[in-house]
């Protein structure tokens, strides 16, 4: 099996195939995977999936666990936490919680939201819900630590391979040609840079998100990620209830500027204790590389009032790009005999690769 593309979609094939049996190439053209898979949070977002994703989302849960204690690399099975501000916001996570198995969302006072936030809880919060399933991981490691658990594994890594094209069984790239039974290609947000009329019929185009990582108030420890009012307009779970309109109202009256840069405000916190903040959202076929200032200015103010600080200190600050079509959450595509196209086509690669990965090469015709 030849898989084109080391990100954590790649690489979740790969893990796969490797418990198979199989024998497997990865190709990058990088020197190693810089796109979504290390720009992101790190938060595997279970618990507020539904349907299809839900499925997938909880079926690679233990493939998570399975891969960190077998590569070494940080996860925390600590959860989320929905913080809420508002009735609107508490009866969006109350209507989830009624519909889901017990204790798979445990509504939380305002005084056991302030201890998961280490004390640091703004003043308008007045509840919450600890999302049981959800999962955090390093992003800045993850895919690192796989690729060289898998490597030990047997896998062959070419970095700085540009794939081209496949055709009866030959993968063409920019260091000469490979033979596979099955090709794999994972390539995120650039499926348009290889099959055009595919990312045009399925309508996919690029999610710009800016993103920060910042120092974190003292003594701030974090067990979960932690989301907001504006999370709940995203994921699926939250959307799809009946309290989600009357809150997107709410929103909309109360905090108009984010919803114009289409906010999910949420941080998680790496292990070395600095806080991923983010995120906005912009879509373009081809992103603008300027980063606006105002708009992490409004992601930067909105963390730190949930925090009940004045400000925080940035570190970094970096642009990431995933894959995005209006028509659905991912595209599994046979592009060609024994070619498969492997693309997350919304904000969810981390939450479900493991899940989708498994249901692809089920689906595959493996020898
Ligand atoms: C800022 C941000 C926050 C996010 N937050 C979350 C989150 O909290 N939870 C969640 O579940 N998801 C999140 N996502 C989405 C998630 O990160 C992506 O869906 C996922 O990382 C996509 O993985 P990938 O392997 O498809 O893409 P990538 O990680 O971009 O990897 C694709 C790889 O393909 C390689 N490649 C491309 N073209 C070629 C070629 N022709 N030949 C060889 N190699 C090639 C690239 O070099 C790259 O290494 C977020 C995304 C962003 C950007």
């Amino acid at each position: 099996m030849l898989i084109v593309g080391a990100g954590i979609i790649g690489l979740s094939h790969a893990f796969h195939a490797v418990r198979r049996g199989l024998k497997v190439t990865v190709i990058d053209r990088d020197r190693r995977a810089v796109g979504a898979s290390v720009r992101n949070f790190g938060h595997c977002c279970i618990t507020a999936q539904s349907g299809e994703l839900l499925e997938l989302a909880q079926a690679g849960r233990p493939f998570w666990l399975e891969a960190s204690s077998q590569a070494g690399f940080f996860a925390s099975t600590a959860g989320a936490l929905a913080v809420a501000r508002s009735e609107r916001e508490l009866a969006v996570l109350s209507e989830l919680s009624a519909a889901r198995p017990l204790g798979q969302l445990e509504l939380l006072s305002r005084e056991q939201v302030a201890t998961q936030l280490s004390g640091y809880a703004g003043a308008d919060i007045i509840g919450g819900a600890l999302l049981r399933d959800d999962l955090r991981v390093d992003p800045r490691q993850v895919v690192a630590a796989l690729a060289d658990w898998l490597a030990e594994q047997g896998v062959r890594f070419e970095w700085q391979t540009s794939f081209h094209f496949a055709q009866d069984g030959l993968a063409h790239t920019s260091r000469g040609s490979f033979v596979a039974a099955q090709i794999i290609v994972c390539v995120g947000h650039d499926v348009d840079r290889l099959y055009p009329e595919i990312a045009a019929t399925e309508q996919i185009n690029r999610c710009g998100l800016q993103m920060a990582r910042v120092a974190a108030p003292r003594d701030l420890r974090l067990g979960p990620a932690v989301l907001s009012g504006t999370s709940m307009l995203r994921y699926p779970g939250f959307a799809e209830t009946t309290a989600a309109a009357g809150l997107r109202a709410e929103i909309a009256a109360h905090d108009a500027e984010a919803l114009a840069v289409d906010a999910n405000i949420m941080f998680t916190q790496r292990p070395d204790g600095s806080l991923i903040v983010g995120d906005s959202h912009r879509l373009a076929e081809t992103m603008d590389p300027f980063l606006a200032e105002s708009v992490s200015e409004l992601l930067l103010d909105r963390v730190a009032a949930l925090l009940g600080v004045a400000q925080l200190t940035v570190l970094e600050r970096w642009q990431g790009i995933y894959a995005s079509s209006p028509l659905q959450p991912y595209l599994v595509s046979t592009v060609a005999p024994g070619v498969t196209l492997v693309s997350v086509t919304s904000g969810v690669g981390m939450t479900i690769s493991f899940g989708l990965a498994q249901r692809v090469l089920a689906q595959l015709d493996l020898v």
